[in-house]
């Protein structure tokens, strides 16, 4: 589809102003499938519907701004990597997106759930996960949420220091227990996006140095603690990663680190855990991996090193988190002011100002994260616009999208829909300016179904006891 109203000279002074990875759409209607969930789609009238439903009846009947779960696409993610790591444990890292409908649609589909703190740890239990298949992680687990683990079952957690090893010790003893401990270690290797950085000095909160020598000494303090049953090792290098050089890297020095300890010990430890942090397509300049393409380059490299050290091949794991939430949901704002606002040059860039943002997600205000938008509510022939996505925050920083190609008639009412919004959006919410947080949508089949309705006005008052 084109536009052979819109001239030459305007394509190439607004594209002038747009980052180098965006490119002019020459159809600025169009989706592009990599970033919607696999049901997500537009009409001939331009209408954005996922599963059967459009998103004129989701923002009819919960209004907006809304977070919406394609159920089937997120089910179809969380058996992608069953299927792929066949063998292996799955764990769903619940820090991207929790509640108790997600964590039991994991469950259901083969998957153990992470869980970081006491609250998640409740949803998961109160989902009815299975405890032995749940992992408690965190860099300061208070006693509290160790009680809370051990009664509850948890099959594993996750050591970070010295000070937890006392303490869960300590407790396992008060309740006669003996957890199933694995213990984080930093490799040296820090990936984030494209890029890893294998020589990173370890200077971050989370776990024992390998390089350092505090992880051979977890290590043994766990093997000597009469209390503390040590399974393994846990890595987690990063998040939004690309590539399996990170992971190569990450697991050679991991595996090392387990083969000093058989030869040190007599004993291999049974289990390796290798993190999350799978990539996935916020823009058209990201290109994420497969499960089955994860799978193959992690079994190949785990097996050529186990061999080469001597050592057996430990009981696998891993926990995606974001590769399975993010792409199955999008956000639904509704559009309540334009603005066109001149840059030098004679260019100008659309504010374009939807009644959600920072509150609802924080990524693009917090790491310079990248998203994706399009016109849901109908199809426009205007020419494409540069357009910035903007929420009603009291803040310079409250950005949704930077840069987006918008129809340049978009307009007050329009609804606009970010892809890609499901992992690390909803989840880190926050009530900034007294804003109540979204509802989550879950559509599957032709129905909308509430997981978490939408926060009132009465529920934040209702904090406010003074
Ligand atoms: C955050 C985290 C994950 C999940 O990361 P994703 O980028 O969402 O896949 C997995 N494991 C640990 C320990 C984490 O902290």
């Amino acid at each position: 589809m084109t536009h052979s109203h819109v001239a030459g000279s305007i394509h190439a002074d607004v594209a002038s102003r747009a980052p180098g990875w965006l490119g002019l759409p020459s159809d600025v209607n169009a989706l592009l499938p990599a970033l919607w969930s696999d049901n997500a789609g537009k009409d001939d009238d331009g209408v954005l519907h996922v599963a059967g439903v459009s998103v004129s009846q989701i923002a009819e009947q919960v209004g907006t701004p809304a977070y919406v779960v394609d159920e089937a696409d997120l089910r179809r993610r969380a058996r992608a990597f069953a299927t792929a790591f066949a063998g292996w444990d799955v764990y769903y890292a619940g820090k991207s997106f929790l509640c108790t409908a997600v964590a039991r649609w994991v469950a259901e589909e083969g998957l153990g759930v992470d869980v970081c703190t006491g609250g998640e740890l409740t949803v998961a239990l109160r989902a009815g996960v299975d405890p032995a298949r749940i992992g408690l992680h965190g860099n300061n687990k208070s006693s509290d949420e160790l009680r809370q683990a051990l009664d509850a079952g948890v099959g594993r957690i996750i050591i970070d220091s010295f000070d937890e090893i006392e303490r869960l010790g300590r407790i396992a003893e008060e309740m006669q227990r003996t957890p199933r401990v694995m213990v984080r270690v930093t490799t040296g290797v820090e990936a984030h996006t494209h890029e890893y950085i294998a020589t990173a000095h370890e200077d971050q909160k989370f776990g024992f140095s390998i390089a350092g020598g505090s992880a051979a000494r977890a290590l043994q303090a766990c093997q000597d603690h009469p209390r503390l049953e040590l399974v393994g090792i846990h890595s987690h290098i990063g998040s939004q990663i690309f590539d399996t050089e990170g992971f190569e890297v990450a697991a050679r020095r991991t595996l090392r680190l387990h083969a000093d300890f058989a030869e040190r010990t007599g004993i291999q430890l049974q289990e390796l855990d290798l993190g999350g942090g799978f990539g996935i397509a916020y823009t058209s300049a990201d290109t994420p991996n497969t499960p089955d393409g994860l799978a193959g380059p992690l079994r190949q490299i785990i097996e050529t090193e186990c061999s080469r050290l001597g050592v057996a091949v430990p009981h696998l794991s891993i926990e995606p988190g974001r590769a399975i939430s993010g792409p199955s949901a999008f956000a639904l704002y509704r559009v309540g002011t334009v603005k066109t606002v001149e840059l030098d040059g004679g260019a100008s860039r659309l504010y374009v100002a939807v009644d959600g943002g920072m509150s609802d997600n924080i990524r693009t205000a917090l790491y310079a994260a990248e998203y994706s938008a399009t016109v849901a509510s109908r199809r426009s022939d205007a020419p494409p616009a540069l357009s910035r996505v903007v929420g009603k925050h009291c803040e310079g920083g409250d950005i949704l999208v930077r840069d987006e190609f918008l129809p340049a008639d978009v307009a007050a009412g329009d609804l606009i829909a970010v892809p890609a919004s499901g992992a690390y959006s909803r989840s880190m919410a926050s009530n900034y300016n007294h804003v109540p947080r979204p509802p989550v949508v879950a559509v599957r089949d032709g129905v909308i179904s509430t997981l978490i309705r939408r926060e009132t006005i009465d529920d934040l008052l209702a904090l406010d006891v003074g």
